[in-house]
């Protein structure tokens, strides 16, 4: 059977009768040479904000019902027009809605998640030699309402769609030429990236970078579908996005840098500082869907800590209301909220070691006089919450401070990359019933969208345990520009690894900023920190790290819940934590580390082998 490439053409690549008829034409292009062709489309130019301000016009609050109702007709608009351009240009042509083709999603109105599709329609339509049009961004339930997949859906539908239908490519048409540094409307200066792992993109877009859905990358990493990021007005290559091993990079630290600009923060004072605490705030919000982000908890002093996390502004209401709930349950002292501020981050695979790009950044920062209010790493990002006026001149200090507008030295192979495997990671049940484990990478060869459970489920892939570090915290540092950049001068002078940084939010004077070291180098990052001269240090020689691996954790709530849970329940409490799209971290008491795995194990049901 001849190859398959699924095409994804964006809002403004179908604007106007131009536009399709020019989309058209590329998918013609790709049939005649000699491929089967699936297009995926989105609405027409602003259509979807359109139809959002007109809901607005008639009500504040819309049922999500109805509003998946409405904003489902701008693709259907789009798949109709498509599929006429392509019969008036003299190839057999044919569109789907989401139902038609049996996607079936989840019940959350306007944030569904892909459950099950069904390939048989699509199949047929292509072995009679059309091309398949299908709407993006919308679904069914299993009651037959319509679903959307949230803002941005429609590039999850084509990778979802290239995943079942085992695609060659998934190639997203754009009004960009690919994945750039960072976005090139606020930084005119960023370029084009040649190749960019899955983790790393997952990171970017869901950091901000709006060029593709993060939950597309999701699919893409758990099915080993290659996606080529590029413009619809031009035939230049554009961004390769793909196996890590595909996208090494020599010499570059960040591959880019990203602005989550609609941010707010929100701060649980006076925590009782005992195990099961920081569990009962979060579950709550995970009940309630809510994508948080920049979980941080101060150490505690006097047996109370703060607990802060940033969520979309958006989100902000609703999750102040459940966080005033989950205070009160626990005992805290009191909610307050920041509405703000923006997350700026940045991201690369090269950061094997935080000490020389955190001093980097903190001091693009401090040098344009721009406070660091939060810091949250994972392995492969910084993020620092600043407050919005600042947002985007700090996003232009770090792309330069980085030299991001400098070509990278890249490992780009001469040829296309290939797909991995029809399905590297099998999705597990979001309870953790009956899950089964692979290790990171693994491959499967039985394809999971035959599985009962749904495509876009959890995937955990392991825990680890690393007792090799040793945790410092330098309390009262004040609250003002310069003072990070200031504390890892110091550590990146004496040459010191660093893991986790955790800073927490201020209160309004100062803010304690935390670090994970080798433990062999604690004593000398005791001394690098003093030597600051300001605030006081505070050594944990031993700590235990222990993680949770897997795709698309930050969207999947539940999963720092359900650690905080199984941590809770064994009576063990949370020192530090970090989040990524690829793992949740933890810091805690090292006698706790045998017990801590144990219970995440149990938790997410993992093998011994496996995990
Ligand atoms: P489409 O309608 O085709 O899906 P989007 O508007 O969703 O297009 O995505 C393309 C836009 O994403 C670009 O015009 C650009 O402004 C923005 N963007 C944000 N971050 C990046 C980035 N890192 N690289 C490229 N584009 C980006
Ligand atoms: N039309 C939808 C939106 O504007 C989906 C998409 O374009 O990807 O969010
Ligand atoms: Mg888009």
């Amino acid at each position: 059977m001849s190859s398959l490439v699924v095409q994804k053409f964006g809002g403004t690549s179908v604007a106007d009768s131009d536009k399709i008829l020019a989309a058209a034409r590329r998918a013609i292009r790709a049939r005649r040479a000699g491929r089967r062709v699936l297009v995926v489309v989105s609405a027409r130019g602003h259509t979807t904000d359109e139809l959002i301000a007109l809901a607005r016009e008639i009500t504040d609050r819309p049922p999500a019902r109805e509003m998946d109702m409405l904003l489902s007709t701008g693709e259907q608009v789009s798949v109709a027009l498509m599929a006429m351009a392509i019969e008036a240009l003299g190839v057999p042509a044919i569109s789907f809605t989401g139902a038609q083709i049996g996607l079936v999603t989840d019940s959350f109105h306007t944030k569904a998640r892909i459950r099950n599709i069904s390939t048989e329609r699509m199949a047929q339509a292509l072995d009679d030699g059309k091309i398949v049009i299908v709407a993006g961004f919308q679904g069914i339930d299993e009651n037959y309402n319509i679903t959307t997949l949230g803002r941005g859906g429609s590039d999850t539908t084509a990778v979802a769609l290239a995943a079942v239908l085992g695609a060659e490519v998934c190639e997203i048409y754009t009004d960009v030429d690919g994945v750039y540094t960072t976005d090139p409307r606020i930084v005119p200066e960023a370029r084009k990236i040649d190749r960019i792992s899955y983790d790393e993109m997952l990171e970017l877009a869901s950091l901000g970078a709006g060029v593709m859905h993060s939950r597309s990358i999701e699919f893409a990493k758990k099915y080993g579908v290659p996606i080529h990021v590029r413009s619809s007005f031009s035939d230049a290559p554009g961004t390769w996005i793909v196996d890590e091993s595909d996208a090494r990079r020599l010499g570059s630290r960040v591959t880019g840098a990203a602005l989550a600009k609609d941010e707010a923060r929100i701060t649980i004072l006076g925590v009782p500082d005992r195990p099961g605490v920081v569990h009962a705030i979060f579950s709550r919000i995970a009940e309630s869907n809510l994508v948080v982000d920049m979980i941080v908890q101060n150490i505690a002093t006097d047996g109370v800590a703060d607990v802060s996390f940033t969520v979309a502004s958006a989100d902000l209401a609703e999750t102040l209301n459940t966080a005033r709930e989950a205070a009160n349950e626990v005992g805290a002292a009191g909610v307050t909220h920041d509405a703000e501020v923006a997350k700026v981050s940045v991201v690369g695979m090269g950061m094997k070691t935080h000490s020389g790009v955190a001093t980097i950044l903190f001091e693009a920062l401090a040098a344009a006089n721009i406070n660091i209010q939060m810091i949250s790493t994972s392995e492969i990002k910084i993020s620092v919450l600043v407050s919005r006026d600042a947002a985007a001149e700090a996003l232009r200090a770090t792309h330069r401070a980085f030299e991001l507008d400098r070509p990278a030295v890249s490992f780009a192979k001469a040829e296309d990359p290939k797909r991995t495997s029809q399905a590297r990671l099998a999705p597990i049940g979001e309870n953790g019933d009956s899950a089964r484990s692979s290790s990171a990478g693994a491959v499967r060869s039985k394809s999971p969208a035959a599985a009962q459970r749904g495509m876009e489920d959890l995937v955990i892939s392991g825990v680890e345990l690393d007792v090799s570090q040793a945790r410092l915290t330098l309390m009262e540092l004040p609250d003002q520009p310069g003072y990070a950049a200031r504390v890892f001068r110091k550590i990146s002078d004496a040459q010191i690894l660093v893991d986790m940084i955790v800073q927490s939010a201020s209160n309004h004077e100062n803010t304690h900023l935390s670090l994970t070291v080798p433990r062999g180098e604690s004593v000398r990052a005791v001394a690098a920190l003093a030597s600051v001269g300001v605030g006081r240090v505070v050594l944990e020689p031993a700590i235990a790290k222990l993680s949770v691996l897997g795709v698309g954790i930050r969207t999947h709530t539940g999963v720092a819940t359900r650690m905080f849970g199984a941590l809770a329940k064994k009576n063990i409490n949370i020192a530090l934590i970090n989040t990524s799209e690829v793992r949740v971290n933890v810091a805690t008491e090292s006698a706790h580390g045998a017990a801590g795995i144990e219970a995440l194990r149990e938790a997410f049901g993992l093998d011994r082998e496996n995990a």
